[in-house]
């Protein structure tokens, strides 16, 4: 068996079809379709070798590549014929290094180290927005759900995980420059099995939606895509309920972009789809009516417009959209009219209500808009989740799937650029201890000697922005929380007196003066481990902050909508303490992200996007030259290939070469091992070349492999 776009069988010398294709079959072809494994590569060091032979794959349209037990992934643009029931079942319970790599291979791996070692697991899919992350997952979760046996309960569950897909790409995705369908938050799931190894439930956890696009977005990008789906897909009645038009642009959320078609995406099926999968995921109609009335209250929101009056206060131009959303959310019109313009302020224990500016009344409604959108989407996982829990005791092991946004470098990056390479940091560090840990379990299980690797530690960067106190989100807390006269400058001057002198940290005024020359007065760069990146930081306070005014929130919480209502509760008003600032937030929900992802055992999907324009079969050097940098895949090669690049068990190692050697040919009678150390010594192997481990043997160069393997073709 092989797969269509496969690598089997080519150059094979001896005329007889090799049937099974593996990664010794394809190291016969490497000239042509490159190596499977990149420790296989000769000059592991270097960064041309290592994309050269991501681009022969590419060319050949062998998308996936190894290296060691880490999928890279090239991100094809087309559809391939490499995701059929045909090959999934091809890869279930085979060796991980039998078949060609597969995002298949990762997922049947993880299912079966979790089924026999009874080990929760975890893969982590990482790369840049467009690089085929999202896609990756669900192929995952499609395996996944078909490895296991099956009965009517298991198949209602597996649907239930399946459903769960469109609808938070529905809410939480968009149409954005790099992709047509962007993941606009971060995403864990967690998907668990019972006993008998078939999935028996989940849960998600999301991470930073990014809310700000609820109420911008930049020329040829979309609001989140249930917008769009809602107008187009809804029928005249529900349209009628919500005070709908058809046409987009009539609604200023949506017309900012210009761009509300999009030849790749077909709304209407999409919200077909979404409403199908609501009803799977057991929401009720009444549920499912409250969850539109809040999008479509988010729409008429944006077309509140304000004029000054006399004084300069903000007065609303056109009641009758209020009137609008006071009647989707269930509120008292008097009381929205009132805090959309006004807001109370305390003085001398006195409450007083104050007008508010056209500048101020915008901004209110617009902060309206997001915390709307925002904890509408947190209350959107909540339900998933409480679909999806499994209320079986037989819960056992469970996998967890990762998709999170990538390293982002952008001419102009901010708070959220900030946020997100912090969450690519702490990522990086967790990638170093577990994979130098399970490399140092593997040679401690097999009885070799532990070679220490040297390799970046970046910790240092993690502190600097997360540390305590003296960290850049702690200076930056304190300056939101600083009644007076802080802005986004005083929190740049508090960063320079605090972590000037931090060797990852530059100012215009501080660091090695060849960098500074290209800093700007109102930005800070941070040398991240996978490269520069500066940041303006117009703003951070702002976002840090998320105000919303209190009188809002009041009104929300009246309201009869049920989901407003829930995600608007009383008891917030009444709660002293501040909320936590957007960074801090971050920072603990990563936190336990990371306590998540460390009491599992991990595997890694790194994605790649191959060019700038969403073409197939186009391969530019450059662009993955960053990514291979920003995901740091050179250093994960180094690593790798400190010790040793090539470990099989015995018996696949002796089965393959056994032929070479008369002490082993045709048979041999002994253990597997002594049958590979017989071999080895027969073959002149040197000392210093290999070691045999309990179960595997380990041989450090690739020379020598491809040396045996020669002899073996020309034999
Ligand atoms: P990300 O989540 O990393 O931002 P996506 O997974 O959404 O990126 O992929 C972007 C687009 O690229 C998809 O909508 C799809 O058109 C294409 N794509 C990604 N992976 C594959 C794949 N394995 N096969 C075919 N097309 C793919
Ligand atoms: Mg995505």
């Amino acid at each position: 068996m092989a797969y269509n776009d496969g690598d089997h069988g080519h150059g094979i010398k001896r005329g007889e079809r090799y049937s099974v294709s593996t990664m010794e079959g394809a190291l016969t072809a490497r000239d042509r379709v490159g190596v499977q494994d990149f420790v296989l590569l000769e000059d592991f060091q270097s960064e041309n070798a290592f994309i050269g032979n991501l681009r022969k794959r590419f060319k050949e349209k062998h998308i996936y590549t190894y290296i060691g037990s880490v999928l890279v992934s090239v991100n094809p643009y087309h559809k391939l014929t490499i995701y059929t029931p045909y090959i999934m079942e091809n890869y279930k319970g085979v060796n991980f290094y039998e078949k060609p790599p597969h995002v298949y291979a990762i997922a049947d791996n993880a299912y079966r180290s979790m089924r026999n070692e009874a080990r929760n697991q975890c893969i982590l899919i990482s790369g840049e927005s467009g690089s085929g992350k999202t896609e990756a997952s669900k192929y995952i979760l499609q395996y996944l759900s078909v490895c296991s046996t099956s009965n009517d309960k298991v198949e209602h569950i597996k649907s239930q995980l399946l459903q769960s897909n469109p609808v938070l790409e529905a809410f939480g995705n968009a149409k954005t420059h790099r992709n047509d369908n962007s993941s606009r938050f971060g995403k864990y799931m967690d998907i668990q099995f019972d006993f008998k190894g078939a999935p028996a439930g989940g849960k998600i956890l999301n991470y930073l939606l990014e809310k700000s696009r609820v109420v911008h977005q930049a020329h040829g990008e979309r609001n989140f895509h249930i917008f769009y789906q809602l107008l187009e897909g809804a029928d005249e009645n529900l349209l009628n309920k919500l005070n709908l038009e058809k046409t987009p642009d009539k609604y200023y959320y949506m017309l900012q972009g210009k761009c509300a078609k999009v030849s790749s995406i077909n709304d209407r099926n999409d919200f077909r789809d979404v409403q199908k999968a609501l009803q799977i995921l057991d929401f009720s109609k009444e549920t499912i009516e409250n969850l539109f009335a809040t999008v479509a209250s988010v729409l008429h929101l944006g077309n509140i417009t304000y004029c000054g009056n006399d004084k300069g206060h903000a007065v609303v131009e056109k009641d009758h959209t209020v009137q609008k959303i006071a009647n989707l959310v269930g509120c008292p019109f008097d009381k929205l009219m009132k805090s959309l313009t006004h807001r109370t302020i305390e003085a001398n224990r006195e409450k007083m209500l104050s007008p508010l500016t056209v500048d101020q009344a915008t901004y209110a409604r617009d902060a309206l808009a997001k915390a709307v959108y925002g904890r509408m989407f947190s209350w959107l996982v909540e339900k998933l989740n409480s679909s999806l829990t499994n209320k079986d005791v037989t819960r056992k092991n469970v996998i967890g799937l990762l998709d999170i946004y990538g390293f982002e470098i952008f001419q102009a990056n901010s708070f959220e650029q900030f946020c997100i390479n912090y969450c690519n940091e702490k990522l990086q560090q967790l990638f170093i201890e577990l994979t130098l840990k399970q490399e140092q379990e593997e040679y401690r299980a097999e009885g070799i000697e532990w070679e220490p690797v040297e390799y970046f530690n970046n910790k240092i960067i993690c502190d600097l922005v997360e540390e305590r106190h003296r960290g850049i989100i702690d200076i930056l807390d304190e300056e939101c929380l600083r009644p007076g006269d802080a802005t986004d400058t005083t929190f740049l001057q508090k960063l320079e007196e605090t972590v000037g002198e931090h060797p990852h940290f530059v100012t215009h005024k501080l660091g090695d003066s060849k960098l500074r020359k290209t800093i700007g007065y109102d930005q800070f760069r941070l040398l991240h481990y996978a490269g520069e990146v500066t940041y303006s930081i117009e703003g951070f306070l702002d976002k840090n902050n998320d105000l919303l005014y209190r009188d809002l929130k009041e009104t929300m919480s009246e309201a009869s909508n049920e989901i407003v209502k829930d995600v608007f509760p009383k008891s917030e008003l009444s709660r002293l303490k501040r909320p936590d600032t957007v960074g801090t937030q971050f920072r603990s929900s990563l936190a336990k992200l990371m306590e998540i992802l460390m009491s599992k055992e991990p595997s890694y999907v790194r994605c790649i996007k191959p060019n700038d324009s969403k073409m197939a079969d186009r391969f530019d050097d450059n662009l993955v030259r960053h990514q291979v940098k920003y995901l740091g895949l050179m250093e994960n090669l180094r690593v790798r290939r400190a010790g040793f690049a090539y470990r099989r068990t015995h018996e696949i190692f002796l089965n393959r070469y056994k032929s070479l050697c008369p002490d082993t040919w045709p048979r041999y009678y002994c253990s597997p091992r002594e049958g590979v150390d017989k071999l080895c010594r027969y073959l002149d192997y040197k000392d210093t070349d290999y070691r045999l481990g309990k179960t595997k043997i380990f041989i450090r160069l690739p020379r020598t492999l491809f040396a045996t393997e020669d002899a073996f073709q020309i034999r």
